[in-house]
């Protein structure tokens, strides 16, 4: 299952969708369920779908 997480970290604060899977953080629900997908059918990434992540300083 996708995870719903809310963050409130600077200009990224918002509602947000874990792949459970690599715990991998996307804005769109749609992108987090692809990688949840792929993560568990292959155990690898997918760049195509991992550079959609979204990436936190500090
Ligand atoms: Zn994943």
């Amino acid at each position: 299952m996708v995870k719903i997480v809310k963050l409130e970290h600077k200009e990224e604060t918002g509602t947000y969708y874990m792949c459970e899977e690599c715990g991998l953080i996307y804005a769109e629900i749609s992108i987090a369920k692809c990688c949840e997908d792929w993560c568990r059918n292959h155990k690898s990434c997918n760049l195509e779908i991992t550079r959609n992540a979204i990436k936190f300083e500090g």
